[in-house]
Formats: C-alpha cells, sequence, structure tokens
C-alpha cells in the first residue's frame, strides 16, 4: 500500500544524512548528490518549497583534515566541521545551480529554535530564503558548539527546523526505506508499517539500537524527530535515501512510513 502522497505536502523539510552523502573514506557521494537537486528542481516545479537539512560536515572534514574520527576530541571535530562545511555547502551550490536553483547556507545552534527572539528571528530569514525560491541547506553551527548544548543528530535538527518553518512534511531520508516492525537488519521478518497516527512507547522501543556508522542517529532519533514534528503539526516520513532520485522515487511510490501530524 502506498501511504506516502508528497502531493499533500506543500512545504517540504527534508534531511539527508552523513551516511547518504559520505562513504567510509569520507568522500562525498557526488553522483548521489546530482540526483537529489534533480529531485529538488523537480519538486520546486511541482509548487514544493524545499528546505534541506544535511549532515556530512564532520565525515567531509575529517578526511579533509585526516582526522580520526574515533580518536579524535572535541576541537578536533570542530576543526572537521568546519572544514568539512564549506566543502559540503559548496558541493549543494554547484548541483542546485545546474538547475537555476540558488542556495544559501544558514547554521543553527539549540539556542536559535528554542529562545523566542532568535526562533522569530530564524523564521523571518527562512521565510525571505522560501518568498525567493532560495533552498537553504541548514546544518547544526558545530564549531562552536559543545556537547551539553548541541542539538546532537541532524533528525531533531530537522524537526526543529519543521516546527520554526511550519513545514507541512519532514522527510527523513534514510538508509531504511521506512519504520518496521523489527530493526529488518536483523529480523527478515520485519514488516514496514506504512502509516502512524499515533507514537507510542513501544514503538520507540522498537526504533532501539538500529545505527548506522557514519551519522550519529539511528532509527530512535527518527522516531524522537517525528515525535517532536508531529506535535508541532508536521507530518513526518520516513523513506529510502538509499536509490538515486530518492525523492522522485518517493512521489511514484509512496513506499515509506508516514507519521501523521497531531
Ligand atoms: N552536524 C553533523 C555534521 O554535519 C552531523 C550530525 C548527524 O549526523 O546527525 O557532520
Amino acid at each position: 500500500m502506498a501511504a506516502v502522497a508528497l502531493s499533500d505536502y506543500r512545504r517540504l523539510v527534508i534531511k539527508v544524512g552523513s551516511s547518504l552523502l559520505v562513504d567510509e573514506s569520507g568522500r562525498l557521494n557526488r553522483h548521489w548528490l546530482e540526483s537529489l537537486a534533480d529531485d529538488i528542481s523537480y519538486l520546486q516545479e511541482h509548487d514544493h518549497e524545499t528546505l534541506i537539512v544535511s549532515s556530512g560536515a564532520i565525515a567531509i572534514g575529517s578526511a579533509v583534515l585526516g582526522i580520526n574520527k574515533q580518536r579524535a576530541r572535541l576541537e578536533d571535530l570542530q576543526a572537521a566541521a568546519a572544514a568539512g562545511q564549506v566543502q559540503l555547502v559548496h558541493a549543494y551550490q554547484e548541483v542546485l545551480s545546474a538547475h537555476g536553483i540558488r542556495a544559501a547556507q544558514v547554521l543553527l545552534t539549540p539556542e536559535d529554535t528554542e529562545n523566542r527572539r532568535r526562533f522569530l528571528n530564524a523564521r523571518g530569514t527562512l521565510g525571505r530564503l522560501l518568498e525567493r525560491s532560495v533552498v537553504p541547506v541548514i546544518n547544526e553551527n558545530d564549531t562552536v558548539t559543545t556537547e551539553e548544548i548541541r542539538y546532537g543528530d541532524n533528525d531533531r535538527l530537522a524537526a526543529r527546523v519543521a516546527q520554526l518553518v511550519m513545514a507541512d512534511a519532514l522527510i527523513l531520508l534514510s538508509d531504511v526505506d521506512g519504520f518496521y516492525t523489527a530493526d529488518p537488519g536483523t529480523h527478515p521478518d520485519a514488516e514496514l508499517i506504512p502509516e502512524v497516527t499515533t507514537i507510542t512507547a513501544e514503538m520507540v522501543a522498537a526504533a532501539g539500537e538500529t545505527r548506522s556508522d557514519i551519522g550519529s542517529g539511528g532509527m530512535a532519533t527518527k522516531v524522537q524527530a517525528a515525535r517532536i514534528a508531529t506535535h508541532a503539526g508536521c507530518s513526518t516520513i520516513i523513506a529510502s535515501g538509499k536509490i538515486d532520485f530518492p525523492l522522485h522515487a518517493l512521489a511514484a511510490t509512496g513506499r515509506g512510513t508516514v507519521f501523521r501530524a497531531e
């Protein structure tokens, strides 16, 4: 059953994780990014407004600076983020400009979404960009945030952004194609749940320990993000990003899980 009807939603926040964008050696998957830019162009032509929340800065920057992420200190990771972010956003700018689309870099810290005055300010800025059909490419400002004051994972950041811009849908592109009854990696009989109307404690528990190696999120952070966004009136979709043209595919097949807005 196709649960996800992309045409129902106008303003979309699309979250791209490091594991989709960057390979094991920290190299950017340019080919995939070009297909995503094609998707964005298609969505804009179909009257969607799009914002991208993208990870990848630390993964790319660690390769650039020769930093071993496992043994790195906070300052090393922050330096990696600084070096990686410039390359990340440059790549987005290049692939989007091939479609005549302008990109803008927006770096946020939790204070920007949790302090009322800054929240309104960020909302105003993002609104201006969308009015001009500019695609904001958003990441956490990793260079200045420390462990205690971080969003920590970009799923949560993306949920906060969705709330900030009053998005109609938050799309979490993932290395799995939806939310399953159990971890499909270890349970071959696990089934995809196409639609969720209420996020229960059991679902949070089932989201459990699935983790990907490159990014910091897993299914648990996705369900938590869905909780934040649906509570704010924004439906949340988990769909596969492991394929080229992931949003074309989502529009065509509707395959994924939608957590309905409350
Ligand atoms: N903000 C981090 C980065 O760009 C990634 C956080 C995450 O993986 O969720 O590298």
